[in-house]
């Protein structure tokens, strides 16, 4: 037990922070400051204990004596001071000594008082914990780099961590394991939850995850396919992830340096974590998530922080450096969803384009087809696209925002809202937002669900022609009004509830975009 543990203390063993009513006020102010409970933080221990997140085959595993040591580089910006130092004290308390070489901390330009003399301070009492500061806000990819540089020679490896994170037991000989096996082997650890309302650990089960993209390109977590779930051989196998979330994982310093570590054109926050993802495998190493190593990270629904040009800008930008280096025609996907992207002005990348080059790093072509293998294709040419209306009720679908695994709803048609706009593709979905109609029920009267598309056809699949109804593929029922707020699937009577019209028609369905 770590010093001064104290037995259901707020937040160990990972529990939630009860916040009393009287503190309500106090804890939403220091909500909006970073975008978590700072409240619920402050009252956890800086050394609080977790519970053990692995599966249990990984506490028997042994690895070998001579594991390459690790740098950890932390970058942050005006981080809360708890969740700063619970991430150093993680990484402390719960590593082998000889496998951390050191922490860097890099500060790009708090202006948080105590992250300065009170900080330096206090890691000036930790032999391992070093802290650099960036002379001007440079962004987390410059920052992570400027860090690295600073890594000590013997440390063969470099580990990157977000600012408020906490390692768990046995989190990093399972990284160092897969590095040490094979250098151009990149691997993060499997990421537990610690909830941003109450710092709640939270943790599933392990090796069902990996990352994707969608084509605005932003990171998306999915289920494992079923094509890497077949190669796997055991439940704590390394799985080969297309995409990484970005702020935690290892990586063989040589090797990093050799791919090109990161782009440094790019600012702030942002699409660094595709184009490394995109760079790795093209360039023929390989991104794993490791089911043996866990670490926990807050999860925000929002940024804190400001982005001094923008994020629209900046954003725009650095997507735009991932697409056109790395995405060939395919960018042509990205540019669709974001037209006000095209002609914006996103820098030289002749730097970036000669590392594609002299490392002969292989077409996005192939990615999709040897590593992102079930990646939906979004076909311009959609059958028919816009708000979808029930003419008798003049109420039309609507995904109201809800989370996927919910139901689709109705807004009157007068109304107008992206979360209204839906997409019959060429591939017969029903597409809104990215989520898609699902129905896993045949009964009538079921409700229809929004789900992650999966690109299977079977419950997503949907049969429609102008003027007629909507046709449930596999149930074979139609789409009706319904009478309770949500469309349900119901016996195809032909009747008002049951008709549909989108708002627009396309008669050439041949996709018009070449690659
Ligand atoms: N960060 C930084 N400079 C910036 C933006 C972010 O140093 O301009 C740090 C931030 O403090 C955090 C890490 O980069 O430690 C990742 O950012 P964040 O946690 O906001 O990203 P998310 O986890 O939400 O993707
Ligand atoms: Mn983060």
């Amino acid at each position: 037990m770590p010093k001064g543990y104290i037995k259901d203390a707020p937040g160990e063993n990972g529990k939630a922070v009860d916040i009393p009513k009287e503190f309500l006020i106090e804890s939403k102010r220091l909500f909006e400051r970073n975008k978590f409970n700072q409240w619920a933080s402050d009252k956890i221990s800086l050394h609080r204990i977790l519970p053990d997140a692995r599966p249990k085959l990984c506490k028997d595993k042994v690895y070998p004596g001579d594991l390459p040591p690790t740098s950890v580089v932390i970058v942050f910006h005006n981080e809360a001071w708890s969740t700063l130092l619970r991430t150093i004290h993680s990484v402390l308390d719960r590593t082998a000594p000889d496998l951390l070489i050191e922490i860097i901390l890099v500060d790009d330009k708090s202006v948080v008082k105590e992250l300065h003399a009170p900080l330096d301070a206090y890691i000036a009492k930790l032999a391992k914990v070093k802290i650099i500061r960036n002379k001007k806000r440079e962004g987390l990819i410059r920052s992570r780099l400027n860090g690295k540089s600073f890594a000590a020679s013997k440390a063969p490896v470099v580990t990157f961590l977000d600012a408020h994170c906490e390692a768990n037991t046995g989190w990093l000989e399972p990284l160092l394991e897969r590095i040490y096996n094979d250098r151009s082997t990149v691997v993060c650890p499997e990421i537990d939850v610690i909830s941003d309302e109450n710092f709640a650990y939270q943790y599933g089960p392990s090796g069902l995850m990996r990352g994707i993209f969608n084509w605005d390109l932003h990171f998306r977590w999915r289920a494992v396919s079923t094509e890497e779930q077949k190669r796997r051989q055991s439940p704590i196998d390394p799985v080969r992830t297309p995409t990484m979330a970005g702020g935690l994982f290892a990586i063989n310093r040589d090797y990093f340096k050799e791919i090109g570590t990161y782009d440094e054109e790019m600012d702030i926050w942002g699409g660094e974590n595709l184009e490394i993802s995109f760079r790795i495998w093209q360039c023929g190493g390989t991104l794993e998530i490791v089911p043996c190593s866990h670490v926990g990270h807050v999860f925000r629904k929002s940024q804190p922080y400001g982005f001094p040009k923008g994020v629209v800008d900046t954003l725009g930008k650095n997507s735009q450096r991932v697409a056109e280096v790395w995405m060939d025609g395919y960018k042509e996907f990205f540019y669709q969803r974001q037209p006000h992207l095209r002609g914006h002005a996103y820098g030289d990348i002749s730097k970036r384009l000669e590392i594609r080059k002299k490392l002969k790093c292989k077409s996005f072509k192939w990615y999709l087809e040897n590593i992102y293998t079930d990646a939906v294709l979004p076909n311009e040419s959609v059958i028919a696209k816009g708000k979808v209306r029930n003419p008798a009720s003049n109420m039309c679908l609507d995904s109201l925002s809800r989370p996927k695994l919910s139901y689709i709803g109705l807004s009157p048609c007068t109304l107008s809202a992206m979360t209204m706009i839906i997409s019959f593709t060429v591939r017969q979905e029903l597409v809104v937002q990215d989520i898609c109609l699902d129905v896993s029920d045949y009964n009538p009267g079921t409700k229809v669900q929004l789900y992650e598309c999966h690109g299977m056809k079977g419950n997503q699949l949907w049969m429609h022609e102008k003027d007629g109804p909507i046709r449930h593929g596999t149930s074979g029922m139609c789409l009706d009004r319904g009478s309770g707020g949500n469309p349900i699937i119901a016996v195809c009577d032909g009747g008002e509830s049951q008709k549909w019209i989108f708002e627009k028609y396309y008669l050439n369905v041949t996709p018009k975009v070449k690659i």
